[in-house]
């Protein structure tokens, strides 16, 4: 989980750090923190006016019913995500926070003895929330999705498992399936019909690809509900606005299982706070009237940024399908680890995570990347760009 109080961790420098959520802890301590997707970035106009109406937020979810909160937030995430399916079928259940879908995720592929196979590289708290709940884990490389003409072939290769666990777009990679239209997710939900998986599929980083022309999302849950396929999928809107942490998340299952995924969730808690929910309203439908630009804007800035630092350095940028808020970057000097790189620049106050993490299975192979977080104030990160430039300058090009 990377919502943590960070009283937990040792603060010394030697101390090896488990996974990237204590990394992220270290880092809201530095100068130059690039390393949590969470929202720092400060508020836009419009954002700056939510905030001024947020005592009347408050007052009026005290008035009203929660199941009014609740559809109206699930109405606006699911109209600006252009998900008309999933909106009618209305069956999707809210909780705090991506990482409790997950665990309700989990608790499912426990109860039913299932194994799963996760795609690598992906953010670590995923691995870790299943693998601690029990579930044994299989890796499926990220590269077996990215030909839609082979996808079905390299799956049918690949999954032992009783589920496949995706994460569109990937973080930290930027992949989507979505690159080429219907046809990749069609073939993985093809695959997992013909072989009995369940597919549970993570688009925490979804709403990063809406106004991209060249990645016009469709109608997912159509996809998914009249294919027959048994399916999880977790939504969420910590990673989009700079809302502190006052997050939603939400989770939708097909409806052959639907019934127990609602008794598992119901174990885990009854309602998120009516008040978060009537604030994220006004944040995603502002977000639907500007076409999501207070969000993007700021991205696009530090992504231009970064691309710039890294111009000529032994760091090189690498273009994502998706522009999702974090920046992925391959060490091209033959000695230098990421290891040694995220060592070195926290030392001058910058925190980037180092890759090993994301590659649950085959940490080294993770050793030539960097992760950077995009969503910050731009005229701190650019700071932190002039920092680490200084630092890639000693390497040379
Ligand atoms: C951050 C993240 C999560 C977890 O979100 P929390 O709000 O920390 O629970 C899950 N999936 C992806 C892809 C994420 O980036």
């Amino acid at each position: 989980m990377t919502t943590h109080a960070g009283t937990t961790v040792s603060t010394a420098h030697d101390q090896p750090l488990l996974d990237l959520t204590q990394h992220e802890i270290q880092a809201l301590r530095t100068e130059f923190n690039l390393a949590d997707a969470h929202t720092h970035q400060r508020q836009s106009a419009a954002q700056h006016e939510i905030v001024g109406r947020l005592p009347e937020l408050w007052y009026e979810a005290e008035e009203g019913l929660q199941a009014t909160y609740e559809q109206r937030f699930t109405e606006a995430f699911f109209r600006l995500h252009r998900q008309p399916t999933a909106l009618a079928r209305n069956k999707t259940l809210l909780s705090y926070a991506a990482s409790i879908s997950t665990m309700v995720v989990a608790m499912y592929l426990k109860q039913r003895r299932a194994a799963v196979t996760l795609v690598e590289p992906c953010f670590d708290n995923l691995h870790d929330v299943l693998s601690n709940m029990g579930v044994p884990l299989y890796p499926v490389e990220e590269s077996a999705l990215h030909d839609p003409d082979r996808i079905y072939t390299e799956l049918k290769r690949r999954v032992r498992t009783d589920a496949l666990f995706l994460v569109d777009p990937n973080n930290p990679t930027g992949f989507t399936l979505m690159r080429h239209g219907r046809k990749g997710l069609e073939e993985v939900v093809r695959f997992c019909k013909d072989h009995h998986k369940l597919l549970v599929i993570d688009f925490c980083f979804a709403s990063f690809t809406l106004y991209d022309p060249e990645l016009a999302r469709f109608d997912v849950y159509e996809l998914l509900e009249e294919s027959g396929v048994s399916y999880l999928a977790i939504e969420d809107t910590g990673k989009t606005w700079p809302v502190q942490d006052a997050k939603a998340a939400m989770l939708t299952a097909s409806e052959d299982i639907k019934e127990d995924i609602y008794n598992l969730h119901t174990s885990v808690l009854l309602n998120v706070s009516p008040f978060v929910l009537n604030m994220l309203t006004q944040y995603v439908e502002n977000s639907r009237k500007d076409g999501l630009a207070s969000v993007r804007d700021v991205l696009d800035t530090n992504r231009a940024a970064v691309r710039e630092a890294l111009r000529g350095t032994i760091l090189d940028y690498q273009e994502p399908v998706a522009k999702t808020s974090v920046a992925w970057a391959r060490i091209t000097h033959p000695e230098l680890t990421a290891t040694e790189l995220q060592r070195e620049l926290r030392a001058e106050g910058v925190y980037v995570l180092p890759g090993r993490y994301f590659y649950w299975s085959q940490p080294g192979r993770g050793e030539p990347y960097v992760r950077m977080a995009l969503a910050r104030e731009p005229e701190m990160f650019a700071g932190a760009m002039q920092r680490l430039r200084k630092v890639l300058d000693r390497y040379g090009r």
